[in-house]
């Protein structure tokens, strides 16, 4: 045995043998070719899909937007304002979705209480809202519609609104995050009529201690942010105050909000226009307590006439912006 090691071409015949064996086992863990990870590298179709997936996981990957749009024969607006969001909200990469909640019932328009309803319906899926008027259009793409962490974010605000302009103002357009909309219970359902819903909602925000952030060093001014699509003339404000009205809803209301709107989700319609992403209609008819807003319909009241000369003259005056 010891001669058979002894001889050189034996011992060089096994030598052969192990390097080809150990060169055979480096070959296969490695990859077979080259090129064809260059190919991976520079544009193969897994590359492109993994770039697909980080896109999509961008915007997936995001906090969802509600749009709550309180709505009532207003569809010229929300012909222009469906496809103007939709571009605007592309650009910011926002994952977003679009809702009318249409006023189908014999009431004076309710806001606040659509808004409350919108937000029932949608809060499940939904990160956070965005209290939107149909007929206000931003137009500065500094104005960010991202998720609202430290608190309320009021796009619309009275430094950049083309007709309102008082410190406390939250009308418009405010984002709200869904734990803190719930927190507040949401805004008061006593509001019939045109205005203050939004001006108590701010009450609300500020007791609860929570501060309402801006846009800042934003480029535009009062008069060239948003777009005010509001035909004042044909979209009259309903500032008719019977029974007690203007003396409620002046003060602070503790008592109903999310909690307590009471409503009819007739309907669900899914919509497109022109093209853009569809867009859902909540059908939605409202009840009202009579006994606790009576003005929800002034139709009855006896001091109805003698409201609405008052509020024609102060109209009058208070109608010379948009
Ligand atoms: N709105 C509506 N139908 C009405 C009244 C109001 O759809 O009859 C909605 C609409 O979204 C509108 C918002 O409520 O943008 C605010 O009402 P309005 O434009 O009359 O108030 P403004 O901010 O112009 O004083
Ligand atoms: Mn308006």
């Amino acid at each position: 045995m010891k001669a058979f090691w002894k001889n050189s071409k034996v011992r060089y015949l096994f030598l052969c043998i192990l390097i080809t064996f150990v060169t055979s086992c480096i070959i296969g863990i490695t990859p077979i070719s080259l090129d064809e990870c260059k190919c991976d590298i520079q544009g193969s179709p897994s590359k492109l899909i993994r770039q697909v997936q980080r896109t999509n996981q961008i915007k997936s990957g995001k906090h969802r937007l509600a749009i709550l749009v309180p709505f009532r024969d207003r569809f010229d607006e929300l012909l222009i304002f469906v496809p103007h969001m939709h571009k605007f909200l592309s650009k910011q990469n926002i994952r977003y979705h679009i809702f009318i909640v249409n006023q189908i019932d014999n009431y004076r328009f309710n806001r606040a209480s659509l808004i409350n309803a919108g937000f029932l319906e949608v809060q499940k899926e939904f990160d956070y809202i965005a209290m939107h008027d149909v007929d206000l259009l931003p137009m500065n793409d500094e104005l960010l519609y991202h998720y609202p962490a430290q608190g309320p974010y009021h796009i619309a605000s009275p430094e950049l609104h083309p007709r309102y302009h008082y410190p406390t103002f939250v009308g418009g357009i405010l984002l709200v995050n869904r734990e803190q909309f719930v927190q507040v219970n949401g805004m008061s359902n006593k509001y019939w009529g045109w205005g203050l819903e939004d001006d108590e909602f701010y009450v609300r925000l500020k007791e609860a201690g929570l501060n309402v952030g801006r846009p800042e060093n934003v480029s535009t001014g009062t008069h060239n942010t948003f777009k005010h699509i509001h035909d004042r003339n044909r979209k009259k404000r309903d500032m008719t105050k019977c029974y007690n009205q203007r003396e409620v809803t002046r003060r602070r209301d503790r008592r109903t909000g999310l909690k307590d709107v009471s409503y009819e989700l007739v309907d669900i319609t899914e919509l497109t226009i022109a093209g853009t992403p569809t867009i859902t209609v909540f059908k939605v008819s409202l009840d009202c307590n009579k006994t606790d807003t009576p003005w929800c319909d002034c139709t009855k009241s006896d001091d109805m006439k003698g409201e609405k000369v008052e509020d024609k003259k102060k109209n009058k005056k208070s109608q010379h912006g948009s």
